[in-house]
Protein backbone atom coordinates (compact mmCIF):
# COMPACT_ATOMS: atom_id res chain seq x y z
CA UNK A 1 0.00 0.00 0.00
CA UNK A 2 3.12 2.03 0.53
CA UNK A 3 4.49 1.94 -2.51
CA UNK A 4 0.83 1.98 -4.45
CA UNK A 5 0.72 6.01 -3.28
CA UNK A 6 3.86 6.72 -5.46
CA UNK A 7 5.56 9.35 -6.02
CA UNK A 8 5.22 12.65 -5.83
CA UNK A 9 2.18 12.14 -3.52
CA UNK A 10 1.94 13.27 -0.19
CA UNK A 11 2.28 10.66 2.29
CA UNK A 12 2.56 11.23 5.81
CA UNK A 13 4.55 8.55 8.15
CA UNK A 14 3.45 7.40 11.48
CA UNK A 15 6.39 8.05 13.93
CA UNK A 16 5.85 4.26 14.91
CA UNK A 17 6.33 3.04 11.14
CA UNK A 18 9.08 1.06 10.98
CA UNK A 19 10.23 2.51 7.38
CA UNK A 20 10.83 -0.32 4.67
CA UNK A 21 14.19 -1.63 3.45
CA UNK A 22 13.50 0.14 0.06
CA UNK A 23 12.46 3.83 1.22
CA UNK A 24 15.22 3.90 3.41
CA UNK A 25 17.97 3.44 0.94
CA UNK A 26 16.21 5.73 -1.42
CA UNK A 27 15.68 7.88 2.01
CA UNK A 28 19.23 8.04 2.63
CA UNK A 29 20.29 9.00 -1.14
CA UNK A 30 18.24 11.96 -0.79
CA UNK A 31 19.46 12.78 2.82
CA UNK A 32 22.89 14.50 2.00
CA UNK A 33 21.12 16.58 -0.75
CA UNK A 34 18.10 17.71 2.35
CA UNK A 35 20.95 18.54 4.57
CA UNK A 36 22.40 21.06 1.81
CA UNK A 37 19.23 22.38 0.44
CA UNK A 38 17.07 23.35 3.15
CA UNK A 39 15.02 20.73 3.70
CA UNK A 40 15.54 20.28 7.16
CA UNK A 41 13.41 22.25 10.05
CA UNK A 42 13.82 22.71 13.66
CA UNK A 43 10.80 22.20 15.20
CA UNK A 44 10.96 23.69 19.31
CA UNK A 45 9.03 22.90 22.39
CA UNK A 46 8.73 24.58 25.73
CA UNK A 47 10.76 23.84 28.77
CA UNK A 48 8.84 24.96 31.77
CA UNK A 49 10.58 26.36 34.89
CA UNK A 50 8.22 24.33 37.53
CA UNK A 51 8.46 26.52 40.93
CA UNK A 52 8.51 29.72 38.80
CA UNK A 53 5.84 28.50 36.08
CA UNK A 54 7.96 30.43 33.94
CA UNK A 55 8.95 29.00 30.52
CA UNK A 56 12.63 29.29 30.42
CA UNK A 57 13.88 27.64 26.97
CA UNK A 58 13.25 25.21 24.30
CA UNK A 59 14.32 21.66 22.93
CA UNK A 60 15.15 21.88 19.02
CA UNK A 61 13.80 18.62 17.62
CA UNK A 62 14.89 17.81 13.93
CA UNK A 63 12.44 16.97 10.96
CA UNK A 64 12.87 16.59 7.04
CA UNK A 65 10.14 18.55 5.04
CA UNK A 66 10.33 16.06 2.24
CA UNK A 67 8.84 17.04 -0.68
CA UNK A 68 6.91 13.81 -1.59
CA UNK A 69 6.83 12.52 1.51
CA UNK A 70 5.84 14.96 3.79
CA UNK A 71 7.17 15.57 7.34
CA UNK A 72 9.26 13.09 8.82
CA UNK A 73 10.16 12.55 12.08
CA UNK A 74 13.86 11.97 13.40
CA UNK A 75 12.94 8.08 13.93
CA UNK A 76 12.95 7.91 10.15
CA UNK A 77 16.23 9.83 9.46
CA UNK A 78 18.53 10.53 12.02
CA UNK A 79 19.45 6.56 12.46
CA UNK A 80 19.93 6.73 8.33
CA UNK A 81 22.14 9.81 8.72
CA UNK A 82 24.23 7.76 11.32
CA UNK A 83 24.32 4.96 9.15
CA UNK A 84 25.81 7.39 5.57
CA UNK A 85 28.09 9.65 7.73
CA UNK A 86 26.04 12.43 7.68
CA UNK A 87 25.92 12.88 11.10
CA UNK A 88 28.42 15.45 11.88
CA UNK A 89 26.86 17.83 9.06
CA UNK A 90 23.34 16.83 10.08
CA UNK A 91 24.11 18.01 13.96
CA UNK A 92 26.22 21.28 12.21
CA UNK A 93 23.10 21.82 10.94
CA UNK A 94 20.60 22.44 13.86
CA UNK A 95 23.43 24.03 15.78
CA UNK A 96 23.64 26.91 13.55
CA UNK A 97 20.24 26.88 12.94
CA UNK A 98 18.94 26.67 16.81
CA UNK A 99 21.81 29.13 17.87
CA UNK A 100 20.64 31.24 14.94
CA UNK A 101 16.74 31.03 16.05
CA UNK A 102 17.22 31.63 19.78
CA UNK A 103 19.49 34.76 19.01
CA UNK A 104 16.77 36.02 16.56
CA UNK A 105 14.09 35.56 19.40
CA UNK A 106 16.61 37.02 21.91
CA UNK A 107 16.90 40.37 19.65
CA UNK A 108 12.64 40.68 19.32
CA UNK A 109 13.06 40.70 23.47
CA UNK A 110 12.37 37.04 23.91
CA UNK A 111 15.31 35.49 25.56
CA UNK A 112 15.12 30.99 25.81
CA UNK A 113 17.90 28.50 26.70
CA UNK A 114 18.32 26.38 23.52
CA UNK A 115 18.59 22.75 24.17
CA UNK A 116 20.53 20.95 21.19
CA UNK A 117 20.16 17.08 21.04
CA UNK A 118 23.79 15.27 19.78
CA UNK A 119 24.68 12.07 18.33
CA UNK A 120 27.27 9.69 19.30
CA UNK A 121 29.03 10.07 15.93
CA UNK A 122 29.94 13.51 16.94
CA UNK A 123 31.68 12.63 19.56
CA UNK A 124 33.68 10.32 17.98
CA UNK A 125 34.51 12.49 15.36
CA UNK A 126 35.77 14.80 18.46
CA UNK A 127 34.97 18.26 16.60
CA UNK A 128 32.21 18.94 19.24
CA UNK A 129 33.65 21.86 20.82
CA UNK A 130 34.80 23.52 17.79
CA UNK A 131 31.61 22.69 16.17
CA UNK A 132 29.49 24.47 19.18
CA UNK A 133 32.01 27.37 19.21
CA UNK A 134 31.73 27.76 15.48
CA UNK A 135 27.55 27.81 15.68
CA UNK A 136 28.28 30.51 19.29
CA UNK A 137 30.36 32.82 17.16
CA UNK A 138 28.32 33.05 14.46
CA UNK A 139 24.67 33.23 15.97
CA UNK A 140 26.53 35.74 18.35
CA UNK A 141 24.67 34.04 21.31
CA UNK A 142 26.03 33.82 24.74
CA UNK A 143 27.13 30.16 25.73
CA UNK A 144 25.47 30.10 28.56
CA UNK A 145 21.95 29.81 26.71
CA UNK A 146 23.06 27.02 24.99
CA UNK A 147 22.75 23.03 26.38
CA UNK A 148 23.61 19.97 24.86
CA UNK A 149 21.54 16.66 25.46
CA UNK A 150 23.48 13.68 24.92
CA UNK A 151 22.36 10.02 25.88
CA UNK A 152 24.24 7.97 28.07
CA UNK A 153 24.21 5.09 25.13
CA UNK A 154 25.45 8.13 23.02
CA UNK A 155 28.78 7.90 25.10
CA UNK A 156 28.91 4.43 25.49
CA UNK A 157 31.63 3.74 22.75
CA UNK A 158 34.64 5.73 24.42
CA UNK A 159 33.17 7.58 27.65
CA UNK A 160 36.48 8.96 28.30
CA UNK A 161 37.38 10.83 25.48
CA UNK A 162 33.36 12.48 25.13
CA UNK A 163 33.45 13.57 29.13
CA UNK A 164 37.06 15.70 28.36
CA UNK A 165 35.21 17.23 25.19
CA UNK A 166 32.09 17.53 27.50
CA UNK A 167 34.29 19.27 30.16
CA UNK A 168 36.48 22.28 27.55
CA UNK A 169 32.79 22.14 26.13
CA UNK A 170 31.72 23.29 30.39
CA UNK A 171 34.17 25.65 30.40
CA UNK A 172 33.43 27.70 28.16
CA UNK A 173 30.22 28.41 29.38
CA UNK A 174 27.45 25.98 27.42
CA UNK A 175 25.81 23.60 29.68
CA UNK A 176 25.31 19.79 28.94
CA UNK A 177 23.08 17.82 29.62
CA UNK A 178 21.91 13.87 30.22
CA UNK A 179 18.81 12.74 28.25
CA UNK A 180 16.49 10.07 28.39
CA UNK A 181 17.78 9.08 32.16
CA UNK A 182 16.36 5.44 33.26
CA UNK A 183 15.78 4.84 29.81
CA UNK A 184 17.68 1.70 29.03
CA UNK A 185 20.90 0.73 31.24
CA UNK A 186 21.88 4.24 33.29
CA UNK A 187 24.56 3.76 35.14
CA UNK A 188 25.60 6.18 38.14
CA UNK A 189 28.90 5.30 37.82
CA UNK A 190 28.96 7.32 34.12
CA UNK A 191 26.92 9.48 35.82
CA UNK A 192 29.64 10.38 37.91
CA UNK A 193 31.90 10.41 35.01
CA UNK A 194 30.21 12.68 32.84
CA UNK A 195 29.99 17.11 34.02
CA UNK A 196 26.78 17.30 33.39
CA UNK A 197 24.65 20.07 35.22
CA UNK A 198 20.80 18.71 34.26
CA UNK A 199 19.30 15.25 34.34
CA UNK A 200 16.56 14.65 32.25
CA UNK A 201 14.10 11.32 33.24
CA UNK A 202 13.02 9.39 30.43
CA UNK A 203 9.17 9.40 29.79
CA UNK A 204 9.14 5.96 30.49
CA UNK A 205 9.50 6.53 34.47
CA UNK A 206 7.39 10.11 34.28
CA UNK A 207 4.78 8.17 32.55
CA UNK A 208 4.34 5.36 35.40
CA UNK A 209 4.77 7.72 38.21
CA UNK A 210 1.31 9.10 38.51
CA UNK A 211 -0.11 5.69 36.88
CA UNK A 212 1.07 3.02 39.98
CA UNK A 213 1.68 5.22 43.48
CA UNK A 214 4.51 4.05 45.39
CA UNK A 215 7.37 2.33 43.94
CA UNK A 216 7.32 4.61 40.55
CA UNK A 217 7.19 8.04 42.05
CA UNK A 218 9.84 6.71 44.38
CA UNK A 219 11.75 5.57 41.04
CA UNK A 220 11.58 9.52 39.99
CA UNK A 221 12.30 10.72 43.69
CA UNK A 222 15.32 8.85 43.73
CA UNK A 223 16.63 10.38 40.45
CA UNK A 224 15.70 13.95 41.31
CA UNK A 225 18.05 13.13 44.58
CA UNK A 226 20.56 11.73 42.36
CA UNK A 227 20.71 14.65 40.47
CA UNK A 228 20.45 16.71 44.24
CA UNK A 229 23.38 14.65 45.27
CA UNK A 230 25.15 15.80 42.14
CA UNK A 231 25.34 19.08 42.01
CA UNK A 232 22.43 18.44 39.07
CA UNK A 233 19.13 20.04 37.83
CA UNK A 234 16.49 17.44 36.74
CA UNK A 235 13.83 17.98 34.47
CA UNK A 236 10.58 15.63 33.87
CA UNK A 237 10.34 14.58 29.89
CA UNK A 238 7.04 13.41 28.41
CA UNK A 239 4.24 15.04 30.47
CA UNK A 240 1.84 14.12 29.26
CA UNK A 241 -1.14 14.43 32.28
CA UNK A 242 -1.79 17.05 34.77
CA UNK A 243 -1.28 14.71 37.13
CA UNK A 244 2.19 13.65 35.85
CA UNK A 245 3.02 17.14 36.08
CA UNK A 246 1.78 17.29 39.51
CA UNK A 247 3.63 14.82 40.42
CA UNK A 248 7.15 16.07 38.68
CA UNK A 249 6.28 19.51 40.54
CA UNK A 250 5.95 18.12 44.32
CA UNK A 251 8.96 15.56 43.73
CA UNK A 252 11.25 18.64 43.03
CA UNK A 253 12.15 18.21 39.83
CA UNK A 254 13.14 21.60 38.00
CA UNK A 255 12.12 21.51 34.92
CA UNK A 256 9.37 20.31 32.86
CA UNK A 257 8.37 19.45 29.02
CA UNK A 258 5.72 17.26 27.52
CA UNK A 259 2.25 17.33 25.23
CA UNK A 260 0.72 18.26 28.03
CA UNK A 261 2.69 21.96 28.49
CA UNK A 262 2.83 22.39 24.67
CA UNK A 263 3.83 20.33 21.88
CA UNK A 264 7.04 20.88 19.51
CA UNK A 265 5.76 23.42 17.27
CA UNK A 266 7.32 25.63 14.22
CA UNK A 267 9.91 28.65 14.91
CA UNK A 268 7.21 31.33 14.25
CA UNK A 269 4.53 29.79 16.68
CA UNK A 270 6.84 29.99 19.53
CA UNK A 271 6.24 34.22 20.31
CA UNK A 272 2.51 33.62 20.24
CA UNK A 273 2.39 30.45 22.43
CA UNK A 274 4.84 32.64 25.13
CA UNK A 275 2.68 35.32 24.86
CA UNK A 276 -0.33 33.47 25.59
CA UNK A 277 1.22 31.80 28.33
CA UNK A 278 2.47 34.93 30.01
CA UNK A 279 -1.35 36.71 29.74
CA UNK A 280 -2.30 33.39 31.55
CA UNK A 281 -4.29 32.00 28.61
CA UNK A 282 -2.11 28.88 27.97
CA UNK A 283 -4.02 25.96 29.46
CA UNK A 284 -1.37 25.33 32.31
CA UNK A 285 -2.57 24.99 36.31
CA UNK A 286 1.07 26.29 37.34
CA UNK A 287 0.84 29.53 35.39
CA UNK A 288 -2.02 30.76 38.10
CA UNK A 289 -0.09 29.09 41.02
CA UNK A 290 2.77 31.04 40.28
CA UNK A 291 0.98 34.26 39.26
CA UNK A 292 -0.51 34.32 43.11
P1 LIG B 1 14.50 13.34 22.79
O1 LIG B 1 15.70 14.19 22.65
O2 LIG B 1 14.32 12.59 24.06
O3 LIG B 1 13.27 14.31 22.50
C1 LIG B 1 12.01 14.17 23.08
C2 LIG B 1 11.05 13.45 22.16
O4 LIG B 1 9.86 13.18 22.88
C3 LIG B 1 10.61 14.27 20.95
O5 LIG B 1 10.30 13.37 19.88
C4 LIG B 1 9.32 14.92 21.45
O6 LIG B 1 8.45 15.31 20.43
C5 LIG B 1 8.76 13.77 22.25
N1 LIG B 1 7.85 14.24 23.30
C6 LIG B 1 7.89 15.39 23.99
N2 LIG B 1 6.90 15.46 24.90
C7 LIG B 1 6.22 14.30 24.78
C8 LIG B 1 5.06 13.76 25.45
O7 LIG B 1 4.46 14.36 26.35
N3 LIG B 1 4.64 12.53 25.06
C9 LIG B 1 5.27 11.84 24.06
N4 LIG B 1 4.75 10.64 23.73
N5 LIG B 1 6.35 12.31 23.42
C10 LIG B 1 6.82 13.52 23.77
P2 LIG B 1 10.91 13.56 18.42
O8 LIG B 1 10.92 15.00 18.04
O9 LIG B 1 10.23 12.57 17.54
O10 LIG B 1 12.42 13.15 18.63
C11 LIG B 1 12.76 11.83 18.98
C12 LIG B 1 14.22 11.71 19.25
O11 LIG B 1 14.98 11.98 18.06
C13 LIG B 1 14.74 12.70 20.29
O12 LIG B 1 14.46 12.25 21.58
C14 LIG B 1 16.21 12.70 19.96
O13 LIG B 1 16.84 11.58 20.52
C15 LIG B 1 16.21 12.53 18.44
N6 LIG B 1 16.39 13.86 17.82
C16 LIG B 1 15.48 14.85 17.61
N7 LIG B 1 16.06 15.94 17.06
C17 LIG B 1 17.38 15.64 16.92
C18 LIG B 1 18.53 16.36 16.42
O14 LIG B 1 18.44 17.52 16.01
N8 LIG B 1 19.71 15.70 16.43
C19 LIG B 1 19.84 14.42 16.91
N9 LIG B 1 21.05 13.84 16.90
N10 LIG B 1 18.80 13.71 17.40
C20 LIG B 1 17.59 14.32 17.41
MG1 LIG C 1 16.59 15.53 23.81
MG1 LIG D 1 14.69 12.61 25.91
MG1 LIG E 1 13.80 10.23 24.03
Amino acid sequence: AAKAAGRGRVRVFSPDLRVAAETRMQLAAELRDAIAGEQLVLHYQPIVHLSTGACTGVEALVRWQHPARGLLPPSDFVPLAAQHDLMAQLTCWVLRTATGQAAAWDAAGLSLVMNVNISAEHFSAGTLTDDVAAALEASGLPPERLVVELTETSVAEDPTSAAAQLARLRVTGVEVSIDDFGSGFSSISQLVALPAGLLKIDRSLVTCAAGRAGQAAAAIEAVVGLADAFGMRSLAEGVETAEQLAVATALGCTFAQGFHIARPMPAEDIPAWMAARTRGAAPLPLLTDAAS
